[in-house]
């Protein structure tokens, strides 16, 4: 059992008013930590140290080279201590260490490096005009840090999205106040260690932990942050748009999805059901990304339903410390009672539940993976964001109509497509209203490629040149000569 504190300006501290609460493991119930509950006093603590930072001492005069130096020493460390991040993070999500140790902590590993390799190379514009009142101009731009970001994170994958955020920011120069999730404190917590090893400067990187409704707001109308990074549900990332307005802060919204996976007449069932599966369930079913609509040619749509409910039942359930376990819990009881709910709601109005309800593990907050049948577009199961691992299948007749059916959602994040025929594949991947295609894949992501999604999904792109721009102003200079 662990006692977080707050990083703030480089040192460690509880919150301001002594408060705190319990974080508990999803598989077992037990509790793994006390977590400090801040208020508006330590938001302000931290915000003044992060702009504190951006404008007195070694950051404010560092260049580019010494940035990504940092950068790169931090992508050291998190490799270093790469196995027991894996099993920090499985112990606070409830998930197989494995999954992260081949996905979340590489993940975090390769974007630090990925944004160190851009921080050397901020380079401006020179931009010829015809002058200004009779005399020739120089005219230049300079790309500079937006100033003070705000980084709220979810508790889905709470070290890879922490380096998803910090990366680009750290790159561009900005300093920090990360928010982690209050369900997932832990693995941020220990890369904030990480960070002071590290040897970036006190104020850089701030950690501030606490319960979102308090803290968040907080942090988001503060008037010396700048910039508002936000990954988490729709509803958080639309009171955070207004707010933020406010005082013309930038935002990045990287919120809900409800991905579709097409399969044509043309795919080979046998060869792609894994990957749907994995679409479908991988952490639990609780990524943005998850392909939980699977659109199927009629011709194919029972046995891809067959299939696939008998991929579901053969997924080993069970808590991380069992090496076995090939999906974990759900992160706590609430989030349980919320997908139960949606599974319920779906029988109610219908649905025929082809696998998912056999036995789960006696303690810790478990469903097992479930594929629903008999779906209609229009219920609420297909429309609403479940977070957890249930799929469905849908039976669809022509292109246009599988179109129409992946894009009759208010998300539009992400969506995959099955099929041999490159004509296909390519003018669905034009028609698709969502900011990630994945072509006989699921959603790959990678630090050099954006990753957000359109309408309901949010603004703004994570990892690629595009983040990185998201933490930059664009300066000109103009001299008369
Ligand atoms: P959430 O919105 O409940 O919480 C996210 C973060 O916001 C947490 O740190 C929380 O403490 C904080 N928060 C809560 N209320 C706040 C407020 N009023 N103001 C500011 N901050 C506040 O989301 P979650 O349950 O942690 O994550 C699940 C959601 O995240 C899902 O909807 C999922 O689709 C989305 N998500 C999106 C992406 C993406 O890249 N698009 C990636 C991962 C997760």
């Amino acid at each position: 059992m662990t006692n977080l504190e707050n990083l703030i300006g480089g040192q460690r501290r509880k919150a301001t008013a002594g408060s705190r609460f319990e974080k508990h493991a999803p598989a077992t119930g037990n509790l793994l930590a006390y977590v400090p509950a801040s208020n508006t006093q330590d938001v302000d603590d931290a915000v003044r140290a992060a702009h504190t930072a951006l404008h007195h001492g070694p950051w404010a005069s560092a260049g580019g080279a010494a940035r990504a130096r940092w950068l790169q020493r931090l992508a050291d460390l998190v490799e270093r201590e790469a196995d027991a991040l894996a099993v920090l993070l499985a112990d606070e999500q409830g998930r197989p260490a494995g999954e992260m140790q081949m996905m979340d902590v590489p993940m975090s590993v390769d974007t630090l490096r990925y944004f160190a390799g851009w921080a050397d190379k901020l380079e401006g514009r020179m931009i010829p005009t015809d002058g200004f009142m009779g005399r020739p101009t120089l005219n230049y731009t300079r790309r500079m840090p937006v100033g003070v970001a705000a980084q709220i994170i979810p508790w889905n994958a709470p070290l890879m999205i922490a380096a998803w955020k910090l990366a680009p920011a750290l790159a561009a120069g900005c300093t920090v106040v990360i928010k982690p999730s209050e369900d997932a404190p832990l693995s941020v917590a220990r890369l904030g260690e990480l960070i002071c090893e590290a040897g970036f400067p006190d104020g850089v990187v701030n950690i501030i932990h606490g319960i979102g409704a308090e803290v968040g707001p907080a942090l988001v109308t503060h008037p010396l942050v700048n910039k508002v990074s936000f990954t988490g549900s729709t509803e958080v990332g639309r009171s955070i748009a207004c707010e933020a307005a406010k005082t013309f802060k930038r935002v990045t919204l990287e919120l809900g999805g409800k991905a579709a996976q097409i399969v044509f007449a043309d795919a080979d069932i046998e060869q792609i059901i894994p990957s749907l599966a994995i679409g479908m369930f991988v952490n639990q079913g609780q990524t943005c990304a998850a392909g939980s609509r699977v659109l199927v040619h009629r011709s194919l749509a029972q046995a891809v339903e067959a299939r696939l409910a008998d991929a579901a039942r053969s997924i080993r359930v069970g808590p991380p410390s069992d090496p076995a376990s090939q999906m974990g819990a759900l992160i706590n009881q609430r989030h349980l009672a919320r997908v139960r709910a949606h599974i319920d709601g779906a029988l109610a109005e219908g649905a025929v539940r082809l696998a998912g309800d056999e036995a789960v593990p006696e303690r810790g907050w478990f469903v097992r993976p479930t594929i629903l049948g008999g779906v209609h577009p229009g219920m609420r199961i297909a429309r609403e964001e479940v977070f957890g691992p249930v799929g469905m299948v849908i039976p669809f007749d022509s292109e246009d109509e599988a179109v129409g059916i992946a894009n009759d959602t208010l998300f539009g994040l992400s969506a995959s497509l099955w099929t041999q025929n490159i004509s296909t594949a390519h003018r669905v991947a034009e028609r698709l209203d969502v900011g990630a295609v994945a072509i006989n894949c699921w959603s790959p992501l990678d630090a050099r490629l954006p990753w957000g999604g359109t309408k309901h999904s949010g603004i703004g792109r994570d990892l690629s040149r595009a983040a990185l721009d998201s933490y930059l102003e664009e300066k000109v200079v103009t001299a008369a000569l």
